[in-house]
């Protein structure tokens, strides 16, 4: 059946889903939930059909992030998935906003893992001027020694402290939904979903580049994730970063593990087809849900995070750079020309 042949949504084919996309046709959203409920026999052709997508607006390209933790545990917030609230018993590292010789080694550790973009990450329910103040003033270093793309997430964010970072030259605000509005309250109680959507709001006035996602696997139902999908398409976030929920010890999610590597899979091409062109991330939970078969959600996404996460460790930068090149697919990388991975990725 071709593209222009009458049919209702729910008759699509996964290759027509794909070609409705790409005549810039916004995906319905049954077919998303489609997508959720497909049998595993059709992943392969789920995927590409998100691929198609996925080549139109970034070809082979893959970026990477970096994620500096910046300011660990102590957090006042409820977030049941977080090591780092006040709940967690988690036995994770805990200090106040590192220093800006800290921050500086991990951009240059950044430009050295071949990142594109740098995150600044700080626990807590958002920052006080004094800490945007900081961040802002290394902001401004690490634009002139690295060139690097920054992108801060402190939390929830007043109007001012926007404007403040976007000042001092960070490009993009992470700020993540987490999960639907209905769900919301299942997951936190400290603050709410509208306190988050503000916070995208204010970014967006700042004039900021937004980065939203979600963390799946929370014990939501596939409404919930085509609602984030759905709301995030209706934002028009640039950045979508996808995690999948790594249940830590010591949290109150720590018995929860509802993902297989196939399912997540769907999740990525579901978010590819409703955003075909924001930028799609596997961000946390990657190697311990989609396992072995990472790489095919490159197929989906075009960046993910390297090295560390926040409190749990990531594969190392090498088998990352080599799962790329055996894709052949490319980093976009930085501005920076570092030495010895360059090196390496160029030996592989
Ligand atoms: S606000 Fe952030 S740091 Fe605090 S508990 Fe929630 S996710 Fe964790």
């Amino acid at each position: 059946m071709s593209a222009s042949s009458v049919c209702t949504p729910a008759q699509m084919s996964w290759h027509e889903m794909a070609d409705a996309v790409l005549n810039d046709q916004t995906l319905m959203r049954d077919d998303a939930l489609r997508i959720l409920r497909a049998d595993d026999d059709d992943v392969l052709a789920i995927l590409d059909a998100a691929y198609r997508v996925r080549r139109q607006y970034f070809g082979k390209t893959v970026q990477l992030y970096y994620l500096k933790n910046a300011k660990s545990g102590l957090c006042p917030e409820d977030c049941t998935y977080c090591s780092q609230s006040k709940i967690s018993e988690a036995p994770i590292e805990k200090y106040a906003m590192l220093n800006a010789e800290r921050l500086l080694d991990g951009a240059r550790k950044a430009a050295e893992s071949k990142s594109r973009t740098y995150c600044i990450v700080a626990s807590g329910r958002g920052p006080t001027d004094r800490e945007v103040d900081h961040v802002a003033s290394v902001v401004r270093q690490i634009k002139d020694q690295y060139g690097l793309h920054i992108c801060c997430c402190l939390g929830l964010l007043k109007p001012e402290q926007a404007v403040k970072l976007k000042d001092a030259g960070v490009d993009r605000v992470n700020h993540n939904l987490n999960t639907s509005e209905r769900f919301h309250d299942e997951i936190c109680t400290t603050h709410t979903f509208k306190d988050r959507l503000e916070t995208l709001d204010v970014c967006r006035n700042a004039g900021l580049e937004l980065c939203a996602g979600m963390i799946v696997g929370m014990g939501e139902v596939h409404d919930d994730v085509v609602d984030v999908a759905m709301k995030l398409a209706e934002l028009q976030v640039e950045s979508i970063p996808i995690n999948f929920l790594n249940s830590i010890d010591g949290t109150p999610l720590q018995s929860v593990h509802e993902l297989d590597p196939r399912f997540c899979l769907k999740v990525l091409a579901m978010f590819r087809l409703t955003n075909p062109k924001a930028e799609l991330r596997i961000a946390g939970g990657r190697e311990v849900n989609l396992r072995s078969m990472q790489a095919m959600g490159l197929y989906a996404a075009n960046s993910m995070f390297v090295s560390d996460y926040l409190t749990t460790p990531g594969q190392k930068a090498e088998e990352d750079f080599r799962m790329i090149a055996d894709l052949g697919f490319e980093i976009t990388a930085g501005d920076y020309e570092s030495s010895k991975l360059l090196d390496l990725w160029n030996a592989s």
